[in-house]
């Protein structure tokens, strides 16, 4: 078994998607998961990937968008109850303010748990909150035997990609964005890139006439990429294998392996929640 691969747990999208469960996705690190986004469903596709959610104690997110959000209650509260005692979690500006609200909304629940069941308040009320510098640069998760470094991409919030980097092995994870400089020379040569997609042309009918549908596909063009881009990107930053995902429902995977496929030489997997991804040597 590999020290270092990636488990994609929900390659979805914010419509709601009986196949895929919310973004998110793990690093694992000599056995230790990093947990990458925290959509709908997370912590029980970890259930379902054999990972204890006790183990994950550090998060990771690209962007607070309620997709990669959605699934954050459950896996800090469930967690919490089922014993984890300690958590990091790393993000842009404004992850602080979201985590105290979801324990504001959840207080009266939380005081229960505290004073009648007499769950200790450790790894709930004392989490470790890295909001990052939306310059970019290194995320101090020192405690991992892992180079982590991230730079801002494009989006309509603030958005970080990020590259792991172990020895001469490398996993990257583009966020929500549009093609952007910076993710190219972020994925520079990676082993794995788990790029956004989600913009496929049958999926928003874009070659139609209707006013309304070609302006939200204008949009979206600003805010992520179609699978076309996620080749190319792949193909200029030279990377070995790219992992397609931000997935819709109705998505033709054919379609998106065949887009990306013609605009990149290297290996194309098109997502599936809770395959492994393992680096080819
Ligand atoms: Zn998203
Ligand atoms: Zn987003």
């Amino acid at each position: 078994m590999q020290s270092f691969y990636l488990k994609l747990l929900g390659t979805g999208s914010p419509k709601p998607n009986k196949e895929r469960s919310g973004p998110a996705q793990v690093v694992m690190i000599d056995n230790t998961p990093v947990l990458v986004d925290c959509g709908e469903g997370t912590t029980r596709q970890l259930l379902n990937s054999n990972i204890n959610p006790i183990e994950v104690e550090n998060v990771i997110f690209t962007h607070l968008h309620s997709d990669h959000v959605f699934g954050y209650s459950h896996f800090l509260l469930g967690g919490w109850s089922l014993g984890r005692k300690k958590l990091t979690i790393v993000g842009p500006k404004g992850l602080k303010a979201f985590h105290e609200k979801v324990l504001d909304m959840f207080k009266d629940d939380i005081d229960y748990r505290v004073s009648t069941l007499g769950i200790s308040e450790e790894g709930l009320l004392d989490v470790n909150i890295i909001e990052l510098p939306s310059v970019g640069g290194e995320v101090p998760l020192s405690d991992l035997d892992v180079d982590i470094t991230y730079t801002p991409v494009i989006h309509n919030v603030e958005t970080f990609g990020f590259r792991f980097q172990k020895g001469n092995q490398s996993i990257v994870i583009s966020g929500d964005t549009a093609p952007v400089n910076s993710l190219i020379e972020l994925a520079k040569d990676a082993d794995i890139l788990i790029q956004d997609a989600a913009i496929v042309s049958s999926v928003f009918n874009n070659k139609s006439s209707d006013p309304n549908i070609l302006r939200i596909w204008d949009i979206l063009t600003k805010e992520h990429c179609t699978p076309q881009q996620a080749g190319e990107i792949a193909q200029e930053a030279g990377v070995k294998c790219v992992v397609l995902t931000h997935l819709l429902p109705n998505t033709d995977e054919e379609e998106v392996y065949q887009e990306a496929s013609e605009h990149f030489n290297g290996k194309v997997i098109v997502g599936q929640d809770l395959m492994e991804i393992t680096i080819d040597n």
